[in-house]
């Protein structure tokens, strides 16, 4: 039986792995979640245990997407996806003290960790794409991490052309670099003369109506909300888990969060059966899941830019479909919150508000905090964290803890990708890993235009023949 998905505004059900790889937002305007969570047994996870990584991320990804790819090819993907990590163990674990621990999830082409996700989303978009004898145009705009992760994912891709537009001037040398030194013939930098919300405005009207693109031909998103991205995140919180005790034992995690997608992924490995006491949710000063999981305060604020660019973020868009299980899956009393989300402010029943604490702690840190925490860490253990990850070792440490339950820190980049704070912190940054210092070498290639929708579909539409 392969997994069917539904749309959390319930105007939509029964698709398959393939239509929601496709989509994005359902056609709703909800997102897609699965009618039913796969479960792990104790058996099951005991069974799991000494499996090498690339092995679990198969069989966990196997339970969502069966149907959708022959079994063998399945595993191809995912094999070749994380051979092309830096590190054996794909997903290493540091100690730190007492129970801390750090999980690199820095080793991926591009140094983040959303490299997990997009690896293995390129190979599968290539696959169900030929199956239907289609290509397809990726388009996506970029402030940070996520715009390289998906072209390195992309770039293998024989039925994907790939389109990435970074606000001109605005991003670091490295994130730029990252971006316009990825080789392929299907890969295109557009660098637009505005900020990061013209670049979100045209992406979005440029999906609204596409009828600029040549017949037959779509555009396909490779943003958070994509389902492939959450479920690929579910294996490492199960890989750390069984490594530091589970099954028998609990552990927590502290999740660095901007969208929620990672920390959403952590809260599903729990619901399939992973014993996780606690999920903390680390924000910077754009705080708004902190103030609404510690106060019960769900009210957008004004966007700062902070050392953690990529959790610079005003409303995290996967946390509806956390919300969508909080509210017992009703759908009108989501929408509802939602709405009252939007025009203010929004709150929730004191005893729905402790559900949810039963599961999620928050912290938030301000970039004097983040900078003082890299210090420190290096200080007391000689391991330098990037200002995402300080973010998260931080709240970990600011919400207390029972020191029997492991507390897994995910380190979500590498400090050379974000060597300002590590600066600001008073440390040398570190050399970028030799990988990347080479990839740095080839011609940058991007091409500059207006912030014009009329522009950008005149080069979109001339992309995708
Ligand atoms: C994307 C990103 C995050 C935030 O992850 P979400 O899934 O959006 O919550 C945190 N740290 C780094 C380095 C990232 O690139």
């Amino acid at each position: 039986m392969s997994m069917k998905y539904l749309s959390t505004r319930g105007g939509c059900s029964g698709q398959g792995f393939e239509e929601v790889l496709l989509t994005g937002l359902a056609p709703d305007g909800g997102l897609f979640v699965p009618e039913e969570l796969p479960r792990l047994s104790t058996a099951d996870l005991r069974e799991m245990r000494d499996l090498p990584y690339a092995e679990l991320a198969w069989r966990i990804t196997s339970l969502f997407a069966s149907g959708a790819f022959p079994e063998d090819e399945l595993r191809r993907m995912i094999e070749s996806s994380y051979a092309g990590f830096a590190h054996p163990e794909i997903a290493p674990l540091t100690a730190l003290d007492d129970g801390e621990h750090v999980l690199e999830l820095f080793h991926g082409p591009t140094l983040a960790f959303k490299d997990f996700a997009l690896q293995v989303l390129g190979r599968m978009l290539d696959h169900v794409l030929r199956q239907k004898g289609k290509r397809a145009l990726i388009l996506g705009a970029t402030s940070g991490d996520t715009g390289s992760a998906a072209l390195e994912g992309c770039r293998h891709s024989s039925q994907v052309d790939i389109c990435i537009l970074h606000p001109q001037g605005k991003v670091s040398e490295v994130q730029r670099k990252q971006m316009t030194t990825v080789a392929g013939e299907n890969i295109f930098n557009l660098a637009v003369e505005g900020n990061f919300d013209d670049c979100q405005r045209l992406v979005k009207a440029a999906f609204a109506d596409q009828s600029f693109l040549p017949a037959g031909r779509q555009l396909v998103a490779v943003n958070s909300i994509n389902w492939a991205r959450i479920v690929m995140q579910i294996v490492y919180y199960v890989h750390a888990g069984l490594r530091l005790g589970a099954p028998e034992n609990p552990v927590s995690f502290s999740v660095p969060t901007g969208n929620f997608g990672d920390v959403y992924a952590g809260y599903l490995a729990r619901e399939m059966g992973l014993p996780i006491e606690r999920l903390i949710v680390a924000t910077n000063e754009n705080d708004i899941l902190h103030r609404f999981i510690g106060g019960n305060d769900y009210s957008i604020s004004a966007l700062r830019h902070t050392f953690s660019p990529s959790m610079d973020i005003l409303v995290s868009s996967n946390f509806e479909r956390y919300l969508f299980d909080l509210f017992g899956r009703d759908s009108e009393a989501l929408a509802q919150f939602m709405a009252a989300g939007a025009a203010g402010g929004a709150k929730l029943s004191d005893s729905r508000w402790r559900d949810m604490r039963e599961v999620f702690d928050s912290a938030s840190a301000d970039d004097a905090t983040t900078c003082a925490t890299i210090a420190e860490v290096w200080r007391d253990h000689g391991v330098l964290l990037d200002p995402h990850t300080a973010v998260g070792v931080r709240a970990a440490r600011d919400c207390g803890r029972d020191l029997q339950v492991p507390m897994i820190c995910l380190a979500t980049a590498h400090p050379a990708k974000f060597s300002e704070a590590v600066a600001a912190a008073g440390l040398q940054a570190p050399e970028l890993p030799g990988r990347l210092q080479r990839q740095f070498q080839r011609p940058e290639r991007y091409r500059v235009v207006e912030n014009d929708l009329a522009a950008l579909t005149a080069i979109l539409g001339g992309l995708a023949v």
